[in-house]
């Protein structure tokens, strides 16, 4: 009898309802090639869930998502609610549902395929075969640590807390060195140790764990020079494992060598095999509606759960593929196209990458 995994879906704002349109066509294709069903419950967070009901995370939202093997996810955001108090913020919505769910690893590919070099803004022999991973703390340090806010006797003052707790490094540490091994079994652990004490924590956290994984080649970088030679020699690097801003920031940088935005996925995840998987862009308000969005970051965010949460390697690998072979055979959306006028739009990259797929079954 074949398996039914449940999947709450939630397409958000912006792009997202039109990128998760052409994500889930593609995961109704893997149920005709695989022994497997999807059971979807689809649910609102972000503006839209604002607009609705009242607020960016609603707990009918996270009802389904506890309830289900992991979530995809498409973007929150617009200017409709750029000035809205934080609690009304669509990104709010993103930083609980993270946490409500023990999201704390989040894991960013960064590839470059060669068809794609000359979209970089970089050399191309700097940026041609560039492959690393860069995996975030998700729920920790300063993003969740105390903010206060008040006046002394100099005027305004403000502060964020960064706070670490050796449970929370020495998990995210143990799933870095795990993905390191299943990659190049090189891993660079980023902190600023000679400045903050949470970062000396994290590197002893990381020395003691290390021995466990002899397998893994293990260097320190500090966060400033890591951000240097990311743009220096990008290729040095293929599992980066670091806190949650220093993360943001880095992934985003990394994001950046590859050309485009519209192609990266991601994963968050929690203890086991649940979790959260989304394209790394936004909502991309100045192309909502036209049919004109890039849905390969979204198919990939697809592939990526058949493997982290599903164990559906074959799945995950035809999508891949499938993606590659498009991109080679010169298939553009806008994003990414150096002849604008050639340019396909969000359903026809789709089509072609699920043709691709079910070729990439066919040929195994
Ligand atoms: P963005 O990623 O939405 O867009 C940046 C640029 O890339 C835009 O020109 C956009 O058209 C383009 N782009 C992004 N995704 C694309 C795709 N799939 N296909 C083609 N082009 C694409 O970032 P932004 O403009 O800084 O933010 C817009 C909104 O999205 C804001 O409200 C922001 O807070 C939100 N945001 C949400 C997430 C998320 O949901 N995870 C992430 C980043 C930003």
């Amino acid at each position: 009898m074949s398996q039914t995994l449940k999947i709450t879906v939630l397409p958000g704002d912006g792009i997202g309802p039109e990128v998760m349109e052409q994500a889930v066509r593609v995961l109704r294709v893997i149920e005709e090639l695989e022994d497997v069903s999807f059971s979807l419950e689809y649910g609102r967070i972000g503006g839209t869930a604002i607009d609705e009901d009242g607020t960016p995370l609603p707990e009918d939202t996270l009802e389904k998502a506890r309830r289900s093997d992991a979530v995809l996810l498409g973007s929150v955001g617009g200017p409709k609610w750029d000035t809205n108090p934080a609690h009304l913020r669509p990104e709010t919505g993103l930083l609980g549902i993270r946490k409500e769910l023990g999201l704390y690893a989040n894991l960013r590919p960064a590839f470059m395929l060669d068809c794609m070099v000359p979209v970089s803004a970089l050399k191309e022999e700097i940026v041609k075969g560039v492959d690393l991973m860069v995996i975030r703390e998700l729920t920790g340090g300063l993003y969740f640590g105390e903010k206060k806010r008040y006046e002394d006797e100099n005027g305004e003052v403000a502060s964020d807390e960064m706070i670490y707790h050796e449970y929370e490094i020495e998990r995210i540490v143990r799933r870095a060195f795990e993905v390191a091994r299943l990659r190049s079994k090189k891993l660079t652990s980023v902190d600023k140790a000679n400045v903050l004490e949470s970062s000396r924590l994290w590197r002893k956290v990381v020395e003691r764990i290390a021995p466990e994984y002899p397998d893994v080649e293990l260097r320190h970088q500090l966060v400033d020079s890591c951000a240097m030679e990311l743009i220096r020699w990008p290729k040095q690097f293929d599992t980066v494992v670091t806190e949650n801003m220093f993360g943001d920031i880095l992934s985003d940088e990394a994001s950046m060598l590859t050309g485009s935005i519209g192609m990266l996925p991601s994963a968050s995840l929690a203890d086991g095999n649940f979790g959260l998987y989304e394209p790394v862009h936004g909502s991309a308000p100045d192309i909502a509606g036209m049919g004109v969005a890039n849905p390969t970051a979204t198919i990939l965010s697809v592939g990526m759960m058949l493997k982290y949460s599903f164990g559906l390697e074959r799945a995950s690998e035809a999508i891949e593929k499938a993606v590659h072979e498009v991109l080679n055979s010169g298939v553009r959306t806008r994003d990414i196209a150096e002849n604008k006028e050639e340019a396909v739009g969000t359903q026809e990259m789709a089509d072609r990458i699920i043709e691709a797929t079910r070729r990439a079954y066919v040929n195994a």
